[in-house]
């Protein structure tokens, strides 16, 4: 595993809107020997990249959001957005991923209770399809059980979220529950010690930056990127430049586009 992740690039992804760019990145990701990953499960990963993914071997990591796998529930930050609107919404989505976990999962169970729109329903992945992309060489790892900010829950409740993936990992018979990244990169003193004594091995960051000069499995560095991102924009993340001009965290989503 260490030499998986220790001193080489590795790229973040999340959702994938086309195949459109995919074939350059990934003839780009071959050739700079990175590590390709991709949080939150979504079903476009299936759809997209993995069918792709047999050609580059190039090795990829699947973060998956265990208590979504099997239903039809939506990622809490899309139910939000739907919920209020997209404005409204999509601001609301950056606030509460700073309050406490337990209130922003009460505020989004009263906003859920009091909205009169029918509930939203989002396909996720199967266990079987997680079972075939393991089987295929991806690997099926831990992205926490609801998407929780790590740095704003109690120890109770990060232990759950621990056990809990673990319990569905176990379940599944898939093996990657020791490889975690933490939600939004979100991680502190207590989410760390934690996740160290509920079996993590390696926890990775969204903080699109190359690899750190000392290597530390618990603070694993990332890039971010997008299937929309350019192919030239690509080699310039990779240079390590664009990181050093983006300091601000929140603007990665808007500038790691096109
Ligand atoms: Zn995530």
């Amino acid at each position: 595993m260490e030499k998986l992740f220790s001193n080489r690039k590795i790229v973040v992804y999340h959702k994938f809107c086309s195949n459109h760019q995919l074939e350059a990145h990934l003839s780009i990701l071959q050739k700079e020997d990175v590590l390709i990953t991709v949080d939150d499960g979504d079903v476009s990963f299936y759809k997209y990249l993995f069918p792709l993914l047999h050609k580059y071997k190039i090795p990829t990591v699947l973060f998956i959001i265990t208590e979504l796998i099997d239903t039809n529930k939506p990622f809490w930050w899309d139910e939000l957005v739907y919920l209020l609107g997209k404005e409204e919404g999509e601001k609301r989505v950056w606030e509460v991923k700073e309050w406490p976990n337990q209130e922003r999962v009460a505020y989004i169970n009263q906003l859920r209770v009091e909205s009169d729109k029918p509930s939203l329903k989002q396909a996720q992945l199967t266990t079987e399809q997680l079972k075939e992309m393991e089987r295929a060489g991806v690997i099926i790892a831990n992205h926490s059980h609801t998407h929780p900010m790590f740095n704003q829950c109690s120890e109770v409740e990060l232990r759950d979220e621990f056990r809990q993936s673990k319990h569905f990992f176990d379940k599944a018979g898939l093996k990657g529950f020791n490889l975690f990244a933490y939600p939004n990169g979100n991680v502190n003193q207590l989410a760390e010690k934690v996740a160290k004594e509920e079996g993590i091995s390696h926890a990775f960051l969204f903080d699109h930056k190359l690899p750190a000069k000392k290597y530390d499995p618990y603070r694993i560095s990332r890039l971010s990127i997008t299937d929309q991102t350019r192919p030239s924009k690509l080699r310039f993340i990779l240079s390590g430049w664009h990181s050093k001009i983006l300091p601000l965290r929140r603007s990665i989503y808007k500038l790691i586009n096109g």
